[in-house]
């Protein structure tokens, strides 16, 4: 059994420092999606557990509050120290319920370890100002406090990363909280409570919960301790919990969904796109809210970017993320499968060429092919939605403004791409794209030192950079007078 084997793997929630069922006992069962089979199973807490993680939080945040920044940031760093002295194990646990390769799992936990590293750092940098005062006898001080308890809710494609992103930045502020991860992928969010145990991190100072996604989600938003809720996940649950946190006026940080364009101009080095557009394209099975969804290539590369961009796409080696050298692991599950064929079929039905792959991989289950789809139009589906699967639509294009427009043309703004090799193009598009993120000449962008985040309906606030601690943080103005 693997929880014999894999000390991470915890079947119950972490509240107020015990490992506890849902009162009820009820469970999920965990899945592996390359196999189908079941891998254990969780608590199916509802609102009641939530209530009690929430007050758990209150409370340590009663003490927690209190510690100096070099002592979070020495908590923070031994935290980043068990996560890097576990990588294969939380690898494993995270292969084993999400799919993705084990390298790209490795990567996602080196990612995490990457993340607490950089708020151990910044958790001594919450700087605050002291103002030339208008009043000869009155100073002006201003300070940054931790908002409080915070709450998380995260989804399945990065079960370990969206939660660095989330617990290491309200551990350096000093805030407490309460996380909910997604049901499909929890093991490798209920490792954060044994890595948090490890680093010495105080019972209570972060809880957490799995189960019925809109109970606990209701009970987070309507319970006025909670004074910040971050979320990782679709646009349509995000309107959600935007709408119920207004009751209680909580600070809200949204990363939502991504229509992510990538354009290639007659003048980029094509090999270097190909190689920049496979990885933004396939990474994760393309289960990213970056990963582009739209391809466009200016008409003199076209016919060369899609020749070899579907060869190195039917290259990749499809396979159980477990598995030596597969690049390509399953989707999460069916739903996701049928999405694919879905897409694929409107697009067919609308003049698009499947140049490669286009249907389920002979391996059965969620595997799918990497495909490459030419011929792509505006009237398609991938113009408006997001694929979230290894399709790639290539759009054709003539003119630079054209290109803007067409990329502009959603109500998407979190990633884009684009290649050229002219500078002044470089300036142009880069400043015309709306988008949160810019890659130019470089296809994978995500690094803890830069500030992660989307503009238009892809989100509220950043992750990372100097800016990622701004959200856990009140700013309190003081002035002092009769001096
Ligand atoms: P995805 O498409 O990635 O599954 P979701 O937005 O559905 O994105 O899920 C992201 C996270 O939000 C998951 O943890 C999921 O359980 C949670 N979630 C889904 N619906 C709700 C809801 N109504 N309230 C709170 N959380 C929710």
């Amino acid at each position: 059994m693997l929880e014999k084997t894999n000390p991470y793997m915890r079947q119950a929630n972490l509240i107020g420092g015990e490992w506890v069922q849902a009162d009820s006992g009820a469970t999920i069962d965990v899945i592996n999606p390359a196999s189908g089979q079941k891998l254990g199973t969780v608590p199916k807490c509802g609102k009641a557990e939530t209530r009690r993680a929430i007050e758990a939080a209150d409370k340590a945040f009663a003490t927690f509050r209190k510690t100096t920044a070099l002592e979070r940031s020495k908590l923070l760093r031994n935290l980043h120290d068990a996560i890097l002295d576990n990588q294969d194990a939380l690898a494993q646990l995270l292969t084993l319920e999400q799919g993705k390769s084990l390298a790209e799992a490795k990567g996602e936990i080196g990612a995490s370890a990457a993340y607490v590293l950089w708020f151990a750092e910044e958790a001594r940098r919450t700087y605050g100002d002291v103002v030339p005062s208008p009043w000869a006898d009155r100073r002006i001080i201003v300070t940054r406090e931790p908002v409080g308890v915070i709450a998380a809710i995260t989804p399945w494609n990065f079960p370990s990363s969206m939660l660095a992103r989330k617990i290491g930045p309200a551990i350096a502020a000093g805030c407490t909280s309460v996380v909910k991860p997604a049901s499909q992928t929890p093991y490798s969010g209920l490792a954060w409570g044994a890595l948090c145990e490890e680093a010495g991190i105080p019972a209570g100072v972060v809880n957490i919960v799995t189960g019925a996604a809109g109970e606990i989600g209701d009970e987070i938003c309507a319970n006025p301790i909670v004074k910040k809720l971050t979320f990782t996940g679709s646009t349509e649950v995000g309107k959600v919990l935007i709408e119920k946190s207004a009751a209680t006026v909580k600070k809200v940080s949204m990363e939502l969904g991504g229509n992510a364009p990538f354009l290639i101009f007659d003048d980029a080095d094509i090999d270097r796109a190909v190689e920049g557009a496979i990885m933004a394209k396939y990474r994760n099975s393309g289960q990213t809210c970056v990963c582009t969804n739209r391809f466009f290539v200016q008409a003199g590369v076209y016919d060369e970017f899609v020749e070899k961009f579907a060869a190195a796409s039917a290259k990749l080696k499809v396979g159980p993320g477990v598995e030596d050298g597969v690049q390509q692991g399953p989707l999460i599950d069916l739903k996701a499968v049928e999405k694919v064929e879905e897409l694929i079929a409107d697009a067919s039905a609308k003049g698009g060429k499947i140049v490669t792959g286009g249907k389920r991989h002979e391996l059965g289950g969620s595997f799918f092919q990497p495909t490459v789809i030419s011929e792509a139009n505006p009237t398609m589906r991938f113009m408006e939605e997001e694929i979230f699967g290894p399709v790639a639509p290539v759009f054709r294009f003539d003119e630079e403004d054209e290109a803007v427009a067409l990329a502009n043309s959603t109500q998407y703004g979190l990633a884009c791409y684009f290649y050229t090799g002219d500078l002044g193009r470089a300036f142009r598009v880069m400043e015309g794209l709306k988008y949160g993120m810019v890659g130019v000449n470089e296809g994978l962008i995500t690094t803890p030192e830069a500030p992660f985040g989307g503009v238009k309906e892809s989100g509220l606030g950043r992750e990372g950079g100097h800016q990622g601690i701004e959200d856990y943080l009140d700013t309190k103005y003081v002035c002092i007078g009769g001096l």
